[in-house]
Protein backbone atom coordinates (compact mmCIF):
# COMPACT_ATOMS: atom_id res chain seq x y z
CA UNK A 1 0.00 0.00 0.00
CA UNK A 2 1.30 3.42 -0.47
CA UNK A 3 1.63 6.72 1.49
CA UNK A 4 -1.91 7.87 0.56
CA UNK A 5 -3.67 4.88 0.94
CA UNK A 6 -1.78 4.70 4.51
CA UNK A 7 -2.98 7.98 5.25
CA UNK A 8 -6.78 7.08 4.30
CA UNK A 9 -6.84 3.71 6.28
CA UNK A 10 -8.35 5.64 9.46
CA UNK A 11 -11.49 6.01 7.63
CA UNK A 12 -11.77 2.36 6.71
CA UNK A 13 -10.25 0.98 10.37
CA UNK A 14 -13.13 3.48 12.18
CA UNK A 15 -15.68 2.29 9.91
CA UNK A 16 -14.74 -1.38 10.62
CA UNK A 17 -14.43 -0.92 14.44
CA UNK A 18 -18.37 0.60 14.08
CA UNK A 19 -19.46 -2.76 12.75
CA UNK A 20 -19.38 -1.93 8.87
CA UNK A 21 -17.56 -3.35 6.09
CA UNK A 22 -15.51 -0.85 4.00
CA UNK A 23 -13.06 -1.35 1.14
CA UNK A 24 -11.17 1.34 -1.27
CA UNK A 25 -12.61 1.58 -4.49
CA UNK A 26 -12.84 2.54 -7.72
CA UNK A 27 -9.68 4.69 -9.78
CA UNK A 28 -7.39 4.94 -7.17
CA UNK A 29 -7.22 0.96 -7.14
CA UNK A 30 -6.61 0.85 -10.74
CA UNK A 31 -4.27 3.63 -10.78
CA UNK A 32 -2.22 1.90 -7.74
CA UNK A 33 -1.85 -1.69 -9.59
CA UNK A 34 -1.08 -0.02 -12.60
CA UNK A 35 1.74 2.12 -10.38
CA UNK A 36 0.61 5.65 -11.84
CA UNK A 37 -0.23 8.55 -9.72
CA UNK A 38 -3.60 8.09 -8.09
CA UNK A 39 -6.02 10.73 -7.58
CA UNK A 40 -9.23 11.12 -5.04
CA UNK A 41 -9.59 8.29 -2.99
CA UNK A 42 -12.54 6.71 -3.06
CA UNK A 43 -13.99 4.71 0.08
CA UNK A 44 -17.13 2.10 -0.66
CA UNK A 45 -19.02 0.58 2.52
CA UNK A 46 -22.05 -1.52 4.36
CA UNK A 47 -22.96 1.86 6.28
CA UNK A 48 -25.67 3.97 5.33
CA UNK A 49 -25.04 8.02 5.01
CA UNK A 50 -26.35 8.97 8.14
CA UNK A 51 -24.30 6.09 10.42
CA UNK A 52 -21.51 7.39 8.23
CA UNK A 53 -22.04 10.77 9.41
CA UNK A 54 -23.00 9.80 12.85
CA UNK A 55 -19.50 8.62 12.94
CA UNK A 56 -16.90 10.68 11.80
CA UNK A 57 -16.49 14.27 13.30
CA UNK A 58 -16.31 16.14 9.70
CA UNK A 59 -18.56 15.50 7.35
CA UNK A 60 -20.45 16.93 4.26
CA UNK A 61 -22.99 15.17 2.60
CA UNK A 62 -22.11 16.25 -0.80
CA UNK A 63 -24.94 13.20 -2.35
CA UNK A 64 -26.81 11.69 0.29
CA UNK A 65 -29.32 10.46 -2.19
CA UNK A 66 -26.52 8.73 -4.13
CA UNK A 67 -25.04 7.58 -0.97
CA UNK A 68 -22.17 9.16 -0.72
CA UNK A 69 -21.04 11.45 2.31
CA UNK A 70 -17.38 13.20 2.20
CA UNK A 71 -15.53 12.02 5.36
CA UNK A 72 -12.45 14.78 5.75
CA UNK A 73 -9.70 12.92 8.01
CA UNK A 74 -6.45 15.06 8.57
CA UNK A 75 -7.51 17.53 6.25
CA UNK A 76 -7.75 15.16 3.07
CA UNK A 77 -11.50 14.62 1.76
CA UNK A 78 -12.47 10.94 0.68
CA UNK A 79 -16.17 10.20 -0.48
CA UNK A 80 -17.38 7.33 1.21
CA UNK A 81 -20.33 5.86 -0.65
CA UNK A 82 -22.83 3.32 0.75
CA UNK A 83 -22.67 0.07 -1.62
CA UNK A 84 -25.30 0.14 -3.76
CA UNK A 85 -27.15 -1.24 -6.83
CA UNK A 86 -28.79 1.45 -9.14
CA UNK A 87 -32.32 1.21 -9.71
CA UNK A 88 -34.06 0.98 -13.55
CA UNK A 89 -33.10 2.49 -15.73
CA UNK A 90 -34.60 5.17 -17.87
CA UNK A 91 -33.65 6.71 -20.91
CA UNK A 92 -30.37 5.61 -21.41
CA UNK A 93 -29.40 7.38 -18.45
CA UNK A 94 -28.12 6.66 -14.74
CA UNK A 95 -30.93 6.24 -12.68
CA UNK A 96 -32.56 8.18 -10.22
CA UNK A 97 -33.12 6.01 -7.36
CA UNK A 98 -30.35 3.83 -5.88
CA UNK A 99 -30.75 1.02 -3.49
CA UNK A 100 -28.45 0.61 -0.97
CA UNK A 101 -27.29 -3.00 -0.51
CA UNK A 102 -24.85 -4.98 2.17
CA UNK A 103 -22.49 -6.69 -0.26
CA UNK A 104 -19.50 -5.44 -1.57
CA UNK A 105 -20.12 -7.90 -4.50
CA UNK A 106 -23.18 -6.11 -5.80
CA UNK A 107 -21.35 -3.02 -5.48
CA UNK A 108 -19.04 -4.17 -7.57
CA UNK A 109 -21.34 -5.28 -10.06
CA UNK A 110 -22.98 -2.15 -10.78
CA UNK A 111 -19.94 -0.38 -11.85
CA UNK A 112 -18.66 0.37 -15.56
CA UNK A 113 -15.26 -1.64 -16.48
CA UNK A 114 -13.92 -4.70 -14.73
CA UNK A 115 -10.68 -2.47 -14.28
CA UNK A 116 -13.11 -0.08 -12.34
CA UNK A 117 -14.37 -2.64 -10.11
CA UNK A 118 -11.83 -3.74 -7.96
CA UNK A 119 -11.97 -3.58 -4.44
CA UNK A 120 -8.94 -3.41 -2.08
CA UNK A 121 -8.97 -4.04 1.97
CA UNK A 122 -7.64 -2.66 4.92
CA UNK A 123 -4.70 -4.91 4.34
CA UNK A 124 -3.88 -4.62 0.39
CA UNK A 125 -5.90 -7.57 -0.40
CA UNK A 126 -7.49 -7.04 -3.89
CA UNK A 127 -11.28 -8.43 -4.58
CA UNK A 128 -11.99 -8.84 -7.83
CA UNK A 129 -14.55 -10.93 -8.67
CA UNK A 130 -15.14 -9.74 -12.35
CA UNK A 131 -11.31 -10.21 -13.51
CA UNK A 132 -10.21 -6.95 -13.11
CA UNK A 133 -6.80 -7.48 -12.94
CA UNK A 134 -6.01 -9.92 -15.52
CA UNK A 135 -7.96 -7.09 -17.53
CA UNK A 136 -5.36 -4.92 -16.72
CA UNK A 137 -2.28 -6.78 -17.11
CA UNK A 138 -3.95 -7.50 -20.95
CA UNK A 139 -4.26 -3.51 -20.86
CA UNK A 140 -8.01 -4.40 -21.91
CA UNK A 141 -11.27 -2.20 -21.27
CA UNK A 142 -14.68 -4.82 -20.64
CA UNK A 143 -17.52 -4.03 -19.34
CA UNK A 144 -18.57 -5.99 -16.32
CA UNK A 145 -21.51 -8.04 -17.80
CA UNK A 146 -22.88 -8.40 -20.75
CA UNK A 147 -21.64 -4.92 -22.74
CA UNK A 148 -24.94 -3.96 -24.83
CA UNK A 149 -26.80 -4.54 -21.42
CA UNK A 150 -24.50 -1.70 -19.64
CA UNK A 151 -24.25 0.96 -22.53
CA UNK A 152 -28.37 0.53 -22.33
CA UNK A 153 -28.13 1.35 -19.27
CA UNK A 154 -26.47 3.86 -19.48
CA UNK A 155 -24.56 5.35 -22.36
CA UNK A 156 -22.23 7.63 -21.14
CA UNK A 157 -20.33 4.26 -20.51
CA UNK A 158 -19.33 4.18 -24.08
CA UNK A 159 -17.27 7.86 -23.99
CA UNK A 160 -15.86 6.29 -20.62
CA UNK A 161 -14.35 3.80 -22.55
CA UNK A 162 -12.75 5.82 -25.10
CA UNK A 163 -11.64 7.65 -22.88
CA UNK A 164 -10.17 5.42 -20.62
CA UNK A 165 -8.50 4.36 -24.16
CA UNK A 166 -6.61 7.56 -24.12
CA UNK A 167 -5.54 8.27 -20.78
CA UNK A 168 -4.48 4.38 -20.80
CA UNK A 169 -3.50 3.38 -24.00
CA UNK A 170 -5.15 0.23 -23.54
CA UNK A 171 -7.66 -1.50 -26.47
CA UNK A 172 -11.31 -2.19 -26.02
CA UNK A 173 -12.64 -5.95 -25.47
CA UNK A 174 -14.00 -6.99 -28.69
CA UNK A 175 -17.56 -7.21 -27.18
CA UNK A 176 -17.29 -3.89 -25.86
CA UNK A 177 -16.23 -2.38 -29.12
CA UNK A 178 -18.96 -4.04 -31.00
CA UNK A 179 -21.52 -2.93 -28.54
CA UNK A 180 -20.08 0.52 -29.25
CA UNK A 181 -20.76 0.37 -33.00
CA UNK A 182 -24.12 -1.42 -31.83
CA UNK A 183 -25.58 1.51 -29.75
CA UNK A 184 -23.48 4.85 -30.60
CA UNK A 185 -26.66 6.13 -31.18
CA UNK A 186 -28.15 6.00 -27.53
CA UNK A 187 -25.17 8.78 -26.76
CA UNK A 188 -28.14 11.00 -27.88
CA UNK A 189 -29.87 10.55 -24.95
CA UNK A 190 -26.86 11.82 -23.08
CA UNK A 191 -26.79 15.66 -21.66
CA UNK A 192 -23.91 17.12 -23.64
CA UNK A 193 -22.39 18.43 -20.23
CA UNK A 194 -21.77 14.74 -19.45
CA UNK A 195 -20.32 14.02 -22.79
CA UNK A 196 -18.26 17.00 -22.63
CA UNK A 197 -16.70 16.03 -19.36
CA UNK A 198 -15.49 12.74 -20.98
CA UNK A 199 -14.54 14.20 -24.08
CA UNK A 200 -12.20 16.81 -22.51
CA UNK A 201 -10.08 14.16 -20.70
CA UNK A 202 -10.10 12.44 -24.02
CA UNK A 203 -8.70 15.41 -25.49
CA UNK A 204 -6.11 15.85 -22.39
CA UNK A 205 -5.08 11.90 -22.73
CA UNK A 206 -1.59 10.54 -23.73
CA UNK A 207 -3.42 8.50 -26.17
CA UNK A 208 -6.06 10.67 -27.56
CA UNK A 209 -5.25 9.39 -31.43
CA UNK A 210 -5.54 5.89 -30.76
CA UNK A 211 -9.08 6.60 -28.64
CA UNK A 212 -9.78 9.62 -31.62
CA UNK A 213 -9.23 6.42 -34.29
CA UNK A 214 -11.67 4.13 -32.30
CA UNK A 215 -14.26 7.14 -31.99
CA UNK A 216 -14.31 6.96 -36.02
CA UNK A 217 -13.90 3.40 -36.53
CA UNK A 218 -16.86 2.58 -34.43
CA UNK A 219 -18.97 5.44 -35.85
CA UNK A 220 -19.32 7.36 -31.91
CA UNK A 221 -18.25 10.35 -33.62
CA UNK A 222 -21.34 10.57 -35.48
CA UNK A 223 -23.07 11.28 -32.02
CA UNK A 224 -20.56 14.00 -30.40
CA UNK A 225 -21.79 17.54 -30.79
CA UNK A 226 -20.89 19.49 -34.05
CA UNK A 227 -18.85 16.70 -34.99
CA UNK A 228 -21.05 14.16 -37.21
CA UNK A 229 -20.05 16.03 -40.39
CA UNK A 230 -16.13 16.52 -39.35
CA UNK A 231 -14.59 12.57 -39.47
CA UNK A 232 -11.47 13.87 -42.01
CA UNK A 233 -10.98 16.89 -39.92
CA UNK A 234 -10.99 14.67 -36.54
CA UNK A 235 -8.29 11.66 -37.95
CA UNK A 236 -6.22 14.93 -38.27
CA UNK A 237 -6.70 16.21 -35.18
CA UNK A 238 -5.67 12.52 -33.80
CA UNK A 239 -2.37 13.06 -35.79
CA UNK A 240 -0.57 15.13 -33.65
CA UNK A 241 1.39 13.50 -30.90
CA UNK A 242 1.59 16.36 -28.63
CA UNK A 243 -0.53 16.07 -25.06
CA UNK A 244 -2.06 19.38 -24.30
CA UNK A 245 -1.21 20.85 -21.27
CA UNK A 246 -4.24 22.30 -20.64
CA UNK A 247 -7.91 22.37 -21.14
CA UNK A 248 -7.98 25.15 -23.01
CA UNK A 249 -4.95 23.88 -25.50
CA UNK A 250 -7.33 20.88 -25.71
CA UNK A 251 -10.75 22.53 -26.41
CA UNK A 252 -8.49 24.88 -29.40
CA UNK A 253 -7.09 22.63 -30.94
CA UNK A 254 -10.25 20.71 -31.47
CA UNK A 255 -11.75 23.90 -32.44
CA UNK A 256 -8.97 24.84 -34.66
CA UNK A 257 -8.97 21.49 -36.73
CA UNK A 258 -12.78 21.27 -37.37
CA UNK A 259 -13.24 25.11 -37.48
CA UNK A 260 -15.67 25.68 -34.75
CA UNK A 261 -16.52 29.09 -33.48
CA UNK A 262 -17.89 30.31 -30.12
CA UNK A 263 -21.40 29.20 -31.88
CA UNK A 264 -20.24 25.48 -32.04
CA UNK A 265 -18.42 25.71 -28.67
CA UNK A 266 -21.81 26.61 -27.51
CA UNK A 267 -23.05 23.95 -28.37
CA UNK A 268 -20.54 21.91 -26.19
CA UNK A 269 -22.37 24.10 -23.31
CA UNK A 270 -18.75 24.88 -22.19
CA UNK A 271 -18.49 27.43 -19.30
CA UNK A 272 -18.07 30.66 -21.12
CA UNK A 273 -14.68 31.63 -19.66
CA UNK A 274 -13.49 28.63 -21.49
CA UNK A 275 -15.26 29.49 -24.75
CA UNK A 276 -13.62 33.30 -24.11
CA UNK A 277 -10.27 31.63 -23.81
CA UNK A 278 -10.06 29.19 -26.68
CA UNK A 279 -11.65 32.06 -28.93
CA UNK A 280 -8.68 34.46 -28.03
CA UNK A 281 -6.18 31.45 -28.75
CA UNK A 282 -8.11 31.21 -32.01
CA UNK A 283 -7.95 34.78 -32.62
CA UNK A 284 -4.25 34.55 -32.30
CA UNK A 285 -3.55 31.29 -34.15
CA UNK A 286 -5.10 33.10 -37.67
CA UNK A 287 -1.95 34.85 -37.53
CA UNK A 288 0.70 33.57 -35.65
CA UNK A 289 1.23 30.31 -38.12
CA UNK A 290 5.48 30.20 -37.75
CA UNK A 291 7.96 30.98 -34.42
CA UNK A 292 8.73 33.91 -36.44
CA UNK A 293 4.72 35.20 -36.17
CA UNK A 294 5.32 36.08 -32.55
CA UNK A 295 6.21 39.70 -33.35
CA UNK A 296 6.99 42.63 -30.27
CA UNK A 297 2.95 43.20 -30.62
CA UNK A 298 2.00 39.73 -30.72
CA UNK A 299 3.98 38.65 -27.36
CA UNK A 300 2.26 42.02 -25.65
CA UNK A 301 -1.19 41.91 -26.85
CA UNK A 302 -1.42 37.65 -25.67
CA UNK A 303 1.07 38.14 -22.86
CA UNK A 304 -0.41 35.06 -20.33
CA UNK A 305 -2.15 32.90 -23.05
CA UNK A 306 1.33 32.56 -24.89
CA UNK A 307 1.78 29.05 -23.59
CA UNK A 308 -1.42 27.97 -24.90
CA UNK A 309 -1.26 29.73 -28.08
CA UNK A 310 2.24 28.30 -28.61
CA UNK A 311 1.73 24.76 -27.77
CA UNK A 312 -1.40 24.79 -30.06
CA UNK A 313 0.48 26.31 -32.68
CA UNK A 314 3.23 23.36 -32.45
CA UNK A 315 0.59 20.61 -32.18
CA UNK A 316 -0.91 21.96 -35.20
CA UNK A 317 1.88 22.82 -37.57
CA UNK A 318 3.62 19.54 -36.34
CA UNK A 319 5.97 22.30 -34.87
CA UNK A 320 8.81 22.26 -31.40
CA UNK A 321 6.70 24.50 -28.87
CA UNK A 322 9.16 27.43 -27.71
CA UNK A 323 7.14 28.54 -24.55
CA UNK A 324 9.76 29.16 -22.36
CA UNK A 325 11.68 31.59 -24.82
CA UNK A 326 8.54 33.32 -25.31
CA UNK A 327 7.56 33.78 -22.05
CA UNK A 328 11.23 35.28 -21.06
CA UNK A 329 10.89 37.53 -24.21
CA UNK A 330 7.64 38.72 -23.08
CA UNK A 331 8.79 39.52 -19.44
CA UNK A 332 11.42 41.15 -20.96
CA UNK A 333 9.04 43.48 -22.95
CA UNK A 334 9.60 47.05 -21.46
CA UNK A 335 5.56 47.46 -20.83
CA UNK A 336 3.74 43.88 -20.30
CA UNK A 337 0.28 45.86 -19.68
CA UNK A 338 -1.15 49.26 -19.93
CA UNK A 339 -1.53 49.71 -16.33
CA UNK A 340 2.55 49.60 -15.98
CA UNK A 341 2.72 52.95 -18.06
CA UNK A 342 4.60 55.51 -15.92
CA UNK A 343 2.12 58.29 -16.75
CA UNK A 344 -1.50 58.35 -16.21
CA UNK A 345 -4.85 60.05 -17.92
CA UNK A 346 -5.16 62.35 -15.06
CA UNK A 347 -1.41 63.36 -15.86
CA UNK A 348 -1.72 64.34 -19.08
CA UNK A 349 -4.94 66.02 -18.63
CA UNK A 350 -3.13 68.20 -16.11
CA UNK A 351 0.02 68.61 -18.47
CA UNK A 352 -2.58 70.08 -21.59
CA UNK A 353 -4.65 71.61 -19.56
CA UNK A 354 -7.06 70.19 -21.83
CA UNK A 355 -10.95 68.58 -20.96
CA UNK A 356 -11.20 65.17 -21.39
CA UNK A 357 -11.52 63.52 -25.01
CA UNK A 358 -10.84 60.64 -27.71
CA UNK A 359 -7.10 62.91 -27.81
CA UNK A 360 -6.94 61.12 -24.63
CA UNK A 361 -7.34 57.55 -25.36
CA UNK A 362 -5.51 57.94 -28.25
CA UNK A 363 -2.41 60.00 -26.83
CA UNK A 364 -2.34 56.38 -24.16
CA UNK A 365 -2.35 54.20 -27.14
CA UNK A 366 0.49 55.66 -28.98
CA UNK A 367 2.21 56.17 -26.24
CA UNK A 368 1.68 52.64 -24.99
CA UNK A 369 2.89 51.64 -28.62
CA UNK A 370 6.15 53.93 -28.54
CA UNK A 371 7.18 52.62 -25.20
CA UNK A 372 6.63 48.93 -26.22
CA UNK A 373 9.00 49.62 -29.35
CA UNK A 374 11.46 51.36 -27.09
CA UNK A 375 11.13 54.18 -29.14
CA UNK A 376 10.38 56.27 -25.40
CA UNK A 377 11.33 54.87 -22.01
CA UNK A 378 8.99 54.39 -19.32
CA UNK A 379 9.31 57.17 -17.02
CA UNK A 380 7.28 60.26 -15.95
CA UNK A 381 9.35 62.95 -17.08
CA UNK A 382 10.58 61.20 -20.42
CA UNK A 383 7.20 60.47 -21.43
CA UNK A 384 5.26 63.89 -20.45
CA UNK A 385 8.12 65.32 -23.18
CA UNK A 386 7.35 62.44 -25.85
CA UNK A 387 3.98 63.39 -25.14
CA UNK A 388 4.22 67.41 -25.64
CA UNK A 389 6.39 66.59 -28.82
CA UNK A 390 4.22 64.05 -30.17
CA UNK A 391 1.72 66.88 -29.85
CA UNK A 392 3.21 69.30 -31.64
CA UNK A 393 3.83 67.13 -34.66
CA UNK A 394 0.54 66.15 -34.95
CA UNK A 395 -0.50 70.12 -34.32
CA UNK A 396 2.01 70.70 -37.89
CA UNK A 397 4.52 73.11 -35.51
P1 LIG B 1 -10.61 9.02 -12.65
O1 LIG B 1 -9.29 8.58 -12.17
O2 LIG B 1 -10.55 9.71 -13.95
O3 LIG B 1 -11.44 9.75 -11.61
P2 LIG B 1 -12.41 6.89 -12.09
O4 LIG B 1 -12.41 5.46 -12.51
O5 LIG B 1 -12.19 7.18 -10.62
O6 LIG B 1 -11.38 7.64 -12.97
P3 LIG B 1 -14.87 8.31 -11.74
O7 LIG B 1 -15.70 9.01 -12.75
O8 LIG B 1 -14.24 9.10 -10.67
O9 LIG B 1 -13.78 7.49 -12.55
O10 LIG B 1 -15.79 7.17 -11.12
C1 LIG B 1 -15.39 6.43 -9.98
C2 LIG B 1 -15.85 4.98 -10.13
O11 LIG B 1 -17.26 4.93 -10.20
C3 LIG B 1 -15.37 4.28 -11.39
O12 LIG B 1 -14.08 3.73 -11.21
C4 LIG B 1 -16.43 3.23 -11.60
O13 LIG B 1 -16.22 2.14 -10.76
C5 LIG B 1 -17.69 3.94 -11.13
N1 LIG B 1 -18.41 4.63 -12.22
C6 LIG B 1 -18.29 5.91 -12.62
N2 LIG B 1 -19.13 6.21 -13.61
C7 LIG B 1 -19.84 5.11 -13.87
C8 LIG B 1 -20.90 4.77 -14.77
N3 LIG B 1 -21.36 5.66 -15.64
N4 LIG B 1 -21.39 3.51 -14.71
C9 LIG B 1 -20.91 2.60 -13.83
N5 LIG B 1 -19.94 2.85 -12.96
C10 LIG B 1 -19.39 4.08 -12.96
MG1 LIG C 1 -12.30 9.15 -9.71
Amino acid sequence: MNEQFRQALSVIETLKRHGHEAYFVGGAVRDYILQRPIGDIDIATSAHPQEVMAIFPKTVPVGIAHGTVMVIEHGISYEVTTFRKEGRYEDYRRPKDVTFVRSLYEDLQRRDFTMNAIAMNEHGEMIDPFGGIEALKRRIIETVGDAAERFNEDALRMMRALRFVSQLGFSLSPNTKQAIMQYGHLLQHIAVERIAVEFEKLLLGPFMSKAIELFIETNLFLYLPELATKKGELAQLGASSLVPAHRIEAWARLASVAHFQNQQLKKWKLPNHLIRDVSICLKALEHIRFLEDWTIDALYKYGPYIPHIERTRAALYSDEPHVSLLMKQWEALPIRDRKELAINGHDLLALFERKSGPWLAEMIEDMERAVLHRQVENEKEKLKEWAVCNQRRENNC
